[in-house]
């Protein structure tokens, strides 16, 4: 492709800035990044409170994120945040060591037959399901992988494997089918709490390209990466280090494909470009673009997670000393309620603590935004940390993906060979995963293969 085409990116957040970033280290320079928003970073947004950055929206990485690394490297900086750790409690607030077995002697047999489900699972991953945790998910559905793979050199892997068809099962069907329940009891909380929905109803691909085994043991072992100036700062460094700045407060109106070219219309300006990425949500591209039957037909499929945070204040002596996962409220029957509790700095109980619930499950109705509000800071209180105040709130549109009849009917490959079609380029995090890594990653695949 000429170097000197004109590219318009649509969204400044991870998906957006790496893909800017990709493209100038290819040698494409010419390359408008538009955002909505008065900031960069999208769900990465980590506002001040006393000094300090706190995370309302991404919190946490793993050394397998390559791609975050690339960006990391690219602007200079490093993952230099407070080390995580947490505890667990049931829903009426007792602290619960859920897998120490010398806590509960009579949970041991039964970890014990986790244990080797666990040792089942990862052989099975290896090798009945290779090539089950590359990047994207083309192929998947018809028994084949193409990508890269989970390593720090991501060399190109592709291969037929029609187990892979199973990927398209709800995660908790998956598990059955192999015999191994019990690993849900370790997938759960770095999954469902972390917003992503429930096991009967997302597809295995899903949790198992975010949660492959080495990223799982890495929640286990919390080996995980912290930003102290907030995981927004990675997208700031990555925007301010770029040729192009984001276009800040860009509201498009309109998107219109015609003659090879493309037209869109920015605060009241009509302008032109060759190509364009959209990294902005897939389901509201026909609101403001000139979106093609297939397109709006592919995109009216997406569902997403209504996941809820709520940054609040506490009273010195109602602070909990440490972060806290409600094991209890992460099933559809307690959809609504609290699953997890954030305190970010251990030196300071001057900070916000941030809350997590889902008020949605595909088979339930959505549950009001201020209802699960209400329940989440009553749960605080009977977990013996009731807030004073709420300093902030947000209701994100979370984790777009398609249900497994969707999936196994082959949406991505239909999705993937409409790559280009409309001089226009699908990635962000329906594409592949709602985290930073997996959306990045995928913004540098889609340079790659077609740039
Ligand atoms: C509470 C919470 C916790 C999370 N925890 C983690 C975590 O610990 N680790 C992790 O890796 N990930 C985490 N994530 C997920 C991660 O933040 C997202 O997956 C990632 O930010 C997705 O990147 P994206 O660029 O695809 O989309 P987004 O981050 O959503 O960015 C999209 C951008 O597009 C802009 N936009 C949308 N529509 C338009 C339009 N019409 N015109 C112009 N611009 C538009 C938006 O304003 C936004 O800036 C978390 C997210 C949340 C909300």
């Amino acid at each position: 492709m000429d170097k000197n085409i004109k590219i318009a990116i649509i969204g400044a957040g991870p998906a957006g800035l790496s893909a800017g970033m990709y493209l100038e280290q290819k040698g494409y320079e010419n390359y408008t990044i538009l955002e909505r928003n008065d900031h960069v970073g999208g769900k990465c947004h980590s506002p001040h409170y006393n000094g300090r950055r706190y995370e309302m929206g991404a919190i946490m990485g793993v050394p397998s994120y390559y791609a975050v690394h690339d960006v990391e490297e690219f602007c200079g900086i490093t993952h230099d945040g407070p080390k995580l750790n947490r505890n667990y409690k049931d829903k009426h607030g007792k602290v619960i060591e859920p897998f120490n077995p010398k806590a509960n002697i009579l949970r041991a047999p039964h970890l014990l037959k986790m244990k080797n489900q666990m040792k089942k699972f990862a052989e099975l991953l290896e090798t009945k399901y290779k090539g089950y945790d590359v990047n994207g998910h083309r192929g998947v559905a018809q028994g084949r992988y193409d990508g890269y793979a989970v390593t720090p050199g991501r060399e190109k892997v592709s291969g037929e494997n029609p187990n892979l068809k199973d990927l398209a099962l709800p995660f908790k069907e998956f598990c059955k089918l192999n015999g191994v329940d019990l690993v849900q009891e370790i997938w759960i909380g770095p999954f469902t709490s972390f917003g992503y929905g429930y096991f009967d109803e997302i597809p295995a691909a899903y949790v198992l390209k975010y949660l492959d085994f080495q990223t799982t043991m890495n929640f286990v072992n919390i080996n995980l990466w912290t930003w102290k100036e907030g995981t927004q700062f990675i997208w700031e460094s990555l925007n301010a280090k770029l040729k192009n700045h984001a276009r800040l407060n860009s509201d498009i109106t309109k998107v219109e494909r015609k003659d090879g070219k493309v037209y869109i219309t920015v605060n009241g300006t009509v302008e032109e470009y060759d190509k364009l990425i959209v990294t902005a949500p897939l389901q509201y591209f026909p609101d403001y673009a000139d979106a093609r039957e297939d397109e709006k037909d592919f995109f009216s499929k997406i569902d997403y997670e209504r996941y809820d945070v709520l940054a609040v204040e506490t009273k010195p002596e109602d602070h909990p000393e440490i972060s806290y996962y409600v094991f209890d409220n992460m099933t559809p029957e307690r959809v609504g309620h609290l699953m997890v509790y954030y305190r970010r700095w251990r030196d300071e109980v001057n900070q916000v603590i941030t809350t997590y619930a889902l008020r949605k499950h595909k088979d339930k109705p959505e549950i009001p935004y201020e209802q699960c509000k209400e329940t989440v800071l009553c749960d605080l209180q009977d977990m013996g940390n009731p807030a004073s105040a709420v300093v902030n709130e947000k209701s994100w549109y979370y984790f777009p993906h398609v249900f497994s009849k969707d999936y196994a009917d082959g949406w991505y490959d239909k999705v993937e060979a409409m790559q280009g079609k409309y001089d226009t380029y699908y990635a962000g995090e329906v594409m592949s995963f709602g985290d930073m890594d997996e959306t990045a990653e995928y913004s540098r695949e889609l340079v790659d293969r077609f740039f």
